[in-house]
């Protein structure tokens, strides 16, 4: 019988992140003041988060070991499985051999238990009783709804209120995990109210939904605030993925020489890709990693490396980042996790030094492969992920082309099961085609008076 699930028992869950900053040939810029434009230092971030995630923040060690109390949450679902993608490959007709990475078996189901809980900990640690953050389609609030209901912090979510209204499901989900979930803008801040009052109809954005979560955490002391991505500590947590990826390739005895994975603010492309990455860095393997971007927010492929504000508003450090501009509002595709207007600093490096890729796809082709895997392979995967695999289905399509059995990895980094009304978008024929134009792009960076790097 050939082999189709690889799995890893409950021992093999990783004992530590492994932090790629070590390993980097060139490190990241510093992240710079909003006002003062001046380098900043890990004291300038405590208001909002507790010293340990500050202290992986700006760590330089390889390997950050993972405290038992979250390895013992990972046993909830980690391991998580590997499979081969026999019936993708059959139906592609191709040579090439296809593994998917598979976390959509985690309880929210996607890759952001992940660092949710590892943030939740460290939080609880420090004696934090509350934690705020925004989400947008809802995958990060109850991923972090989850975890705080597991160590007894209250959480405070700020659902952008268009979200709110069209997508009830994931907000229920997180009321069932115990969380507050609020349509942002409210009028319980500043920042909701001074949109409210020029806007009392605002649909919200990802953007407000950060100031009022921010503002929050900053004016209580007992309240700290988290991110789902983007940030080199959530990015670190993730590579548990990876870990235990490269082990159930070695397994399955192969190495991929592709690994493909949908890129939003960084965090499961650098998950599953960079414990690859690091035996192209420290053993010369020449496995290509490609991070999959949506053609209506296509920073990675037609941004440019600068400094740039992580929210719309101007309120984050500039961080050394490929951006189309914090002012840029993407189409509302139904990828809501890939709609985010820069890239992970650590992500961004990388991309500059090309030690990884990156492609566009428009959301037509990715509904078109999402449900080539669900038909092949079972599962439905989240339409952020339909990227990934659109990359994959290019790559297998090349490895016909040209004879080669080369091995792909993909990561199937979420489940679709919320994602319901896309797919009947989709499967009615009202999905529609989109790309950023290049005068749209050039219009808007050209907006930006941030700084630049040479
Ligand atoms: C949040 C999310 C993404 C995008 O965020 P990254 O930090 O780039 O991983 C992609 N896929 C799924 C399923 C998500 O929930």
């Amino acid at each position: 019988m050939s082999t189709r699930k690889i799995t890893l028992s409950e021992k093999e869950i990783p004992e530590a992140w492994y932090n790629i900053v070590a390993d980097m040939p060139n490190k990241p810029l510093p992240p710079l003041h909003p006002g003062t434009r001046a380098p900043i230092g890990p004291e300038a971030l405590a208001p909002l988060f507790p010293m340990a995630l500050i202290q992986q923040e700006v760590s330089q060690e390889k390997w950050i070991e993972i405290p038992e109390e979250v390895r013992e949450v990972y046993k909830i679902w980690r391991p998580t499985p590997m499979f081969r993608a026999r019936n993708l490959e059959k139906a592609l007709d191709t040579p090439a051999k296809i593994y998917y990475k598979y976390e959509g078996v985690s309880p929210s189901g996607s890759h952001k238990p992940n660092t949710a809980v590892a943030q939740a900990y460290y939080n609880k640690q420090e004696g934090v009783k509350r934690i705020t953050t925004e989400t947008g389609a809802g995958q990060w609030g109850s991923a972090l709804s989850f975890a705080c209901q597991h160590f007894g912090i209250e959480c405070e979510v700020y659902m952008v209120k268009i979200s709110f209204k069209q997508k009830p499901y994931r907000k229920i989900l997180m009321n069932t995990w115990g969380a507050q979930v609020y349509a942002s803008p409210t009028d319980t801040t500043e920042a909701g109210r001074k949109v409210l009052a020029m806007d009392p109809d605002s649909p919200g954005s990802l953007g407000i939904a950060i100031s009022e979560a921010v503002e929050r955490a900053a004016s209580d002391e007992h309240t700290k605030y988290a991110l789902g991505s983007v940030l080199n500590h959530v990015l670190m947590h993730q590579t548990v993925i990876g870990l235990e990826a490269v082990k159930q390739m070695e397994k399955a005895g192969d190495l991929p020489d592709i690994v493909v994975a949908p890129f939003g603010g960084g965090s499961n492309f650098a998950g599953i890709s960079f414990p690859f990455l690091r035996l192209n860095l420290e053993e010369g393997k020449n496995i290509r990693c490609i991070a999959s971007e949506p053609a209506s927010c296509p920073k990675l492929t037609r941004g440019v490396f600068r400094y740039d504000f992580g929210d719309m508003v101007g309120m984050t450090p500039l961080l050394p980042m490929y951006t189309l501009g914090h002012n840029f509002v993407p189409a509302p595709i139904h990828a809501g996790g890939l709609r985010y207007h820069g890239a992970g600093v650590v992500v961004s490096q990388l991309l500059r030094d090309k030690l990884i890729e990156a492609r566009a796809h428009d959301q037509l082709e990715c509904f078109e492969a999402g449900v080539l895997f669900a038909k092949t392979e079972g599962i439905l995967p989240a339409p952020e992920t339909n990227h990934a695999i659109a990359t994959a289905i290019q790559e297998a399509k090349r490895c016909k082309e040209e004879g080669r059995a080369e091995t792909i990895l993909i990561h199937l980094c979420g489940h679709g099961n919320f994602d319901l009304a896309a797919y009947e978008t989709y499967l009615s024929g009202n999905l529609e085609h989109h790309e950023v134009t290049q005068e749209e792009i050039e219009a808007n960076l050209a907006q930006l008076d941030t700084p630049t790097i040479d």
